[in-house]
């Protein structure tokens, strides 16, 4: 009988999103006639844009023609795209990036799941606390978690909180680390760092050897100046640094999936004898093998997102659930709460009042004025006396919650 790869036995059994399901259904069997409002998962909810619906019919009618027809593509992704990322994303910012850098795929989730496949077990791996948790578990996966303590936490990761106290900006490491995971905009946070903030990292991992893989997934929700779009416009981030990005949030494709990885070549890492590998050659290799590429159709829908007509539309939606965001953070701060983010990105998240922890407030949030946040906690310990509530809802579901939010005697 095959062997099963232990570590996965270790992690808890219930992704967070499927414990808040259990309850949520389970107050709705109780409470049919309730009209929850849904502010917990970070999906989106306005359609694709125009721009882009149009590239995609263009592109099944180019699959219906032997003459236009495309099989197996590029698993790096066709050169349409990668042209247009380079342009839009990183040539107008003053970054340069080669196309050969470039890896499209279906989603950051994946790449930043799977990017652990190129580590070594002895890894020893940094994240900001609360923290997306696929960080936390793809690398307990990979064998990188230790275990956990009493406190729920793992022995062999490096916590780093970003919490009220610190204004959610995490603090260098005190103990050496090889790998560390940046969000920025911050899920579930919503806080960001500047420019200057970033570029204490970027030394940090310059001077100790360390990798950091960023994930800027919400980048196109950025409004301020000094917030930096990608770290590669922090000097020397070419060296040190891996970005992973995603059109799920910026253009909607959630449900279509697309994103992509920047794997500069100047990015190493080591073998145990010392000698230097880059890991473009290692992603790609790892891309070739295990991964088949994104459909034409799809890379297609998302060039669409940089022509003048995509970025209009996907800047009016995201301007949209900006504004739910400031009638959410507004409404909060309004009853005295404290609330954060909601204005670099789409996420709000507030402490609860009395320090009542994130399960129990969660829960009352439920019953009480039917609606649906998601408990600090569930991001880590940092995130305990927290909830986050997110903007990708409809303007009407926003305004009613924070209304029923006024009218709560909590
Ligand atoms: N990274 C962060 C921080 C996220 O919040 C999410 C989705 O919620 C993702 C990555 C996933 O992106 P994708 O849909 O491209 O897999």
């Amino acid at each position: 009988m095959a062997l099963v790869n232990e570590c996965f036995l270790s992690l808890p059994g219930n992704y967070l999103f499927s414990e808040i399901n259990k309850k949520v259904n389970t107050f709705s069997l109780q409470h049919p006639d309730a009209k929850l409002i849904r502010m917990g998962i970070g999906d989106v909810t306005k359609p694709l844009a125009k721009a882009v619906i149009d590239a995609m019919h263009q592109a099944v009618v180019e699959m219906s023609d032997a003459k236009t027809f495309r099989g197996y593509g590029p698993e790096q992704g066709y050169r349409f795209l990668i042209e247009k990322i380079i342009e839009i994303d990183f040539r107008s910012r003053g970054v340069t990036v080669q196309p050969e850098e470039v890896f499209i795929s279906d989603g950051c989730k994946s790449d930043m799941g799977n990017i652990g496949g190129l580590f070594a077990k002895e890894n020893v791996v940094a994240v900001t606390d609360p923290v997306y948790p696929v960080y936390v578990d793809s690398n307990v996966m990979d064998g990188r978690g230790g275990g956990t303590s009493a406190s729920g936490m793992w022995k062999n990761i490096v916590y780093l909180p970003c919490i009220k106290e610190n204004d959610f900006i995490p603090a260098l490491p005190e103990k050496p680390v090889d790998i560390i995971y940046l969000c920025f905009p911050n899920n579930p946070t919503g806080t960001t760092l500047t420019k200057p903030e970033l570029k204490k990292w970027v030394d940090y991992a310059l001077e100790t050897g360390a990798l950091i893989l960023f994930d800027a997934a919400y980048e196109a929700f950025i409004a301020e100046e000094d917030v930096p779009h990608s770290i590669f416009e922090i000097e020397g981030a070419e060296n040190c640094a891996i970005e992973f990005r995603s059109f799920s949030k910026t253009a909607g494709f959630t449900g279509i999936r697309c994103g992509y990885t920047v794997v500069p070549k100047k990015v190493a890492a080591r073998t145990g004898t010392g000698k230097k590998i880059f890991l473009n050659a290692l992603w790609n290799r790892r891309q070739t093998t295990k991964f088949n590429g994104v459909s034409y159709i799809t890379q297609r829908a998302a060039e669409a997102v940089y022509s003048d007509e995509g970025m209009r539309q996907c800047k009016e939606n995201i301007a949209y659930y900006m504004k739910n965001a400031a009638i959410v953070r507004d409404g909060l701060k309004h009853m005295g709460l404290e609330a954060f983010g909601g204005i670099n990105a789409p996420y709000i998240w507030f402490k609860t009042p009395e320090n009542i922890d994130s399960w129990t407030f969660f829960d009352r949030m439920l019953k009480e004025i039917h609606v649906i946040g998601t408990p600090g906690v569930g991001f880590g310990p940092s995130g305990e006396g927290c909830l986050r509530l997110t903007a990708f809802g409809s303007r009407e579901d926003t305004v009613a919650a924070m209304e029923r939010f006024q009218s709560w005697s909590i």
